[in-house]
């Protein structure tokens, strides 16, 4: 009969322990160990530790996924009238990437992208009317919402186009329909569907069948509540020294830049803590 004679065979040694061998100068020792020394990092702890990282940095941004979509729209923060806020804003190509900016028209200041815009539409060429559009501000919403889905994530900042804007109105607007339906203890998630892509996409906004609770634990609902992000920011017009560094990387806008500057000499330091956000009731009506 065979006989075996490996170190691993001599010390019942198993694949699961972990074998030390030490030399001292005067002898060796060999330590057996079972005990693991470390974890495994699986994919699922990754997943949850990138979930808490977005929940305590204040939640991320909402993007609205192809086909069906639960939300719940979180109420007006203290001192809001709307759980949204509304802006125009620029997009700009900049060489490989885009940029964007609210218009400064909002706080009634000269906005070189308008500006554009308009000169281009006024010159009575037709092609000069399509690059206008390129230049034109956007109505932009933006409202804070739990996603259904992924209810850890907590709220998250969800920004919108008219399309869905308008339809979650009328929702509101019609008690019949809807209602309130941002209300933490009696009002709904909303069912938002989204098909087909690019400028074709169609955005479909249904209540959902029965009223709920923002969350069931009233602990949970406090939280979420305290964490909504605070959208006032999402309004806030760019001073002229912000402007200027935004528009000097867009081609159409360098000598504008430059012209921009005798403008950001003339303007007061602050004038980019303005913010458009309405404040007052805190009921919303859905009238604005
Ligand atoms: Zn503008």
């Amino acid at each position: 009969m065979a006989r075996d004679f490996t170190l691993s065979a001599c010390l019942g040694v198993t694949g699961t322990d972990d074998v030390s061998i030490q030399n001292d100068g005067r002898k060796w020792t060999v330590k057996v160990s079972n005990v693991k020394q470390y974890e495994e990092w699986t994919e699922d702890a990754a997943e949850a530790q990138a979930a808490e990282a977005q929940r305590l940095s204040g939640g991320g941004t909402y993007k609205l996924a192809a086909g069906k979509n639960v939300l719940r729209f979180l109420p007006p923060k203290v001192g809001m009238k709307s759980p949204f806020v509304t802006v125009t804003q620029h997009y700009l190509e900049a060489g490989q990437k885009k940029v964007s900016f609210v218009c400064p028209r909002m706080a009634k200041r000269q906005c070189p992208a308008c500006e554009h815009a308009d000169k281009l539409s006024n010159s009575g060429l037709g092609q000069d009317f399509e690059v206008a559009k390129q230049f034109n501000s956007k109505l932009r919403f933006f409202g804070a919402v739990v996603d259904r889905a992924n209810e850890e994530l907590g709220p998250q900042v969800f920004p919108f186009g008219k399309q869905i804007h308008d339809q979650l109105n009328a929702i509101r607007r019609d008690a019949t329909i809807g209602g309130n339906f941002t209300h933490p203890d009696d009002g709904f998630d909303i069912v938002i569907t989204r098909v087909g892509t690019g400028m074709q996409t169609e955005y479909t906004v249904a209540a959902a069948r029965n009223q709920s609770p923002l969350h069931q634990d009233p602990a949970v609902a406090g939280d979420w509540l305290e964490r909504s992000p605070n959208l006032a920011r999402y309004a806030l017009v760019p001073n002229p020294e912000q402007l200027k560094r935004t528009l000097g990387a867009v081609p159409e806008f360098g000598a504008m830049a430059r012209q921009l500057e005798a403008t950001a000499a003339r303007a007061p330091r602050n004038a980019g803590d303005d913010a458009v956000a309405g404040a007052g009731a805190k009921e919303w009506t859905g009238d604005d």
